[in-house]
């Protein structure tokens, strides 16, 4: 009797999977194992996820090749993806490709060894009641959050947890990072504990590195998985723990479809396997500490800093919109501890050298051909588009428009040239998305400044994060008020939380830290409340605001983003999804559904798509997820047209 494989692909099919017949040679193919399989005329990739004998009613094709020799996904990443495409409404194969190495990096870098303890420090009383409290949950499903100001330790807590579940089961753990730069910092803080049971996934390694750490799980050598976002599917038997440091941060959330949010991935392995979730932050998401505070997450505080009793002092300063880059007070502090040979990290959330080019003879900005935005000056004469990568010479630009051209606002590159003007005798070095395009240099700078190399580090949020350097005493930030004005209703818990992220970076030691914020609306709550190193009483004025304007947590958030090449293709298709609403709100006047839109994106046009969007705010997503399975999805668009649908968006740009 023939065989028949169910097969997986990664593309969005009606079919979950597609059948194909195994031929006489492939004895051994197992579940879980990737084919070479035909479709429409070509060679294709798939996932077998079922071996059956029932014919189907259709004629069949064999499967060309076995990629695989062994199984490269388990039972519960097959469960899992099944669970996503009923949660996201995308293909099991879309979901199951999100778990498996990819990618075609062939070249793997060396990091810096980071000056780790070799022990476990021994917990302080509030660490302690932590880690009991989380301790007497384990081997059941439970969710924690361990909100804990910046370098309160609460990454010894995650480390003595982790032994805890080491020594006393045979439990597995997941602990994820929301940067590269910090799974290779926390990987080195845990080899060194558990030598020999780390597996580190990131997509700086060769992918076949990646895939003997991954398989190094999926056999049980090793227990535990460290990585960014993608790293939650690590295929780890039998999971007991998972972390997840600084919760709050975006790099959680999925930009492609099936566009998952990490934290609801955790939730649904957590309550397969019973295991527990910690999450970790000194600026929780609004969402996860109001869940907290009604008592659906066990809520435990670190109040205090680990290795000193000092929080830094923070000051605002009131730049006025034309002024030098840095205010007088900055320089002056800044000036002070170059004296004491001790080390300034400066924020200016801005990269390039001046964000605006000022065209004087046509009385306007610059803007990208390609998007509903400005170019940016960039050194070395280009105009860069921050959106879609778009780049262009100032020379061709000037021949355009009759060398007419001025640079308007600041940039970190033009800091840095700043710096090194006024500070001649000081090591200054930059890191954003151009000084760091390897990440080797990234490692290298954060490796000189842990080594007292560098008197100052500027550069943009990626400096914000994770950086425990003892010798760092002042923290300036630039222009704060950057990002306030995005029109989208998470911008004051993303502002809120960098201002503390980077605030955090001062005085974790010895010595005593101070911020200095400089910005054109000192007034603003968001400044205020971060001036005051209170989350809670953030917590309460954003809370407010949430549940005024009726956004996440008070409902559930469905975004649809229609692009295309095309306008009017894009607005067309819009309208269509916005009539099958109208009609599905007819049927269920009992629903309280919220339509916002049909209305261009704000960032309307990116990389020649026009896009148009439609939110809906809603309390039962299940519903919303069966009119959308039924009536959304089988739309048929023009084919320039793509359909992005978005549960739980993280921004609305
Ligand atoms: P967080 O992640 O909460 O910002 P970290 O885990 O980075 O804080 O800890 C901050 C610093 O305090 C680190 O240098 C860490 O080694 C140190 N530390 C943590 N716990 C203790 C402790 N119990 N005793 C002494 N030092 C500690
Ligand atoms: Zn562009």
């Amino acid at each position: 009797m023939i065989r028949y494989a169910e097969v997986a692909l990664n593309v969005s099919f009606e079919e979950e999977t597609l059948t194909y017949e195994i031929p006489d040679n492939m004895k051994n193919l197992q579940i879980g194992m990737r084919v070479e399989i035909p479709l429409r005329g070509r060679k294709n990739e798939g996932i077998v996820i079922d071996i059956h004998r029932i014919m189907p009613n259709h004629p069949t094709k064999e499967i060309i090749r076995q990629v695989d020799k062994r199984a490269v996904v388990n039972k519960e990443q097959i469960e899992l993806a099944k669970w996503m495409s009923e949660t996201y409404l995308s293909t099991l194969g879309e979901g199951l490709y999100k778990m498996i190495p990819s990618g075609r990096k062939n070249k793997s870098i060396d990091f810096i060894s980071s000056i780790a303890n070799e022990k476990l420090l021994d917990l302080n009383s509030e660490q302690s009641k932590a880690f009991q409290e989380i301790q007497s949950k384990l081997g059941s499903e439970s969710i924690h959050l361990l909100y804990g100001i910046t370098g309160s330790g609460k990454t010894e807590v995650y480390i003595h947890l982790i032994k805890e579940v080491l020594t006393n089961s045979d439990k597995s753990v997941i602990f994820l990072v929301p940067e590269i730069s910090l799974t290779v910092q926390t990987f080195a803080r845990l080899e060194n504990v558990f030598k020999n049971q780390v597996a580190i996934l990131h997509s700086t390694l060769k992918v076949s590195e990646r895939f003997s750490s991954y398989i190094s799980l999926l056999d049980g050598k090793k227990r535990i998985a460290v990585g960014t976002r993608s790293a939650i599917f690590a295929p780890v038997k039998n999971l007991g723990l998972i972390i997840i440091d600084e919760e709050h941060d975006h790099s959680y959330k999925e930009h492609s479809t099936p566009r998952y949010h990490t934290r609801q991935i955790a939730l649904q392995r957590c309550r397969i396997n019973q295991a527990s979730l910690i999450l970790g932050s000194a600026t929780p998401s609004i969402e996860v500490f109001y869940q907290a505070k009604v008592g659906k997450i066990h809520l435990h505080k670190l109040t205090k800093r680990a290795k000193t009793s000092l929080l830094p002092k923070i000051i605002i300063h009131h730049k006025k919109d034309n002024s030098e880059l840095l205010g007088d007070e900055l320089l002056h502090a800044i000036k002070d501890r170059l004296s004491k040979k001790e080390q300034v990290i400066l924020l200016l959330n801005r990269r390039g050298h001046s964000p605006l080019i000022y065209l004087r003879e046509e009385k306007k900005f610059l803007e990208c051909p390609n998007c509903t935005t400005h170019l940016c000056f960039h050194s070395r004469g280009k105009a860069i588009c921050h959106l879609c990568g778009y780049k262009e010479s100032i020379s061709s630009i000037e021949k355009k428009y009759s060398n007419d051209l001025e640079y308007i606002g600041s940039g970190t590159q033009k800091l840095e040239e700043y710096l090194l003007e006024k500070f001649k005798n000081a090591v200054v070095e930059r890191l954003d998305q151009d000084s760091a395009t390897k990440k080797e240099i990234f490692f290298e700078v954060i490796g000189k400044l842990l080594e007292g190399k560098i008197n100052i580090l500027t550069g943009t949020q990626m400096i914000a994060k994770g950086l425990d350097a003892s010798m760092v005493t002042l923290v300036g930030v630039i222009n704060a008020n950057t990002g306030l004005g995005v029109p989208d209703f998470r911008s004051n818990e993303r502002v809120y939380s960098l201002l503390t992220q980077v605030a955090g970076r001062a005085g974790r030691a010895d010595l005593k830290g101070e911020v200095i914020i400089e910005t054109t609306n000192t007034d603003h709550p968001v400044i205020q409340l971060a001036k005051d190193q209170n989350y809670e009483k953030f917590f309460q004025f954003e809370i407010q605001f949430r549940k005024d304007a009726y956004y996440p947590p008070y409902c559930r958030l469905v975004r649809f983003v229609v692009r295309s090449k095309l306008e009017e293709k894009s607005k067309f298709s819009i309208e269509e999804i916005k009539k099958e609403i109208d009609l599905f709100l007819l049927k269920n006047t009992n629903q309280k559904i919220i339509v916002l839109g049909p209305a261009e994106c704000p960032f309307y046009k990116i990389d020649s798509n026009y896009r148009n969007h439609i939110v809906l705010k809603t309390l039962n997503l299940t519903i919303l997820k069966n009119f959308i399975r039924e009536k959304i999805k089988p739309l048929k668009f023009h084919k320039s047209v793509y359909l992005e649908i978005d549960f739980d968006p993280m921004d609305l740009l």
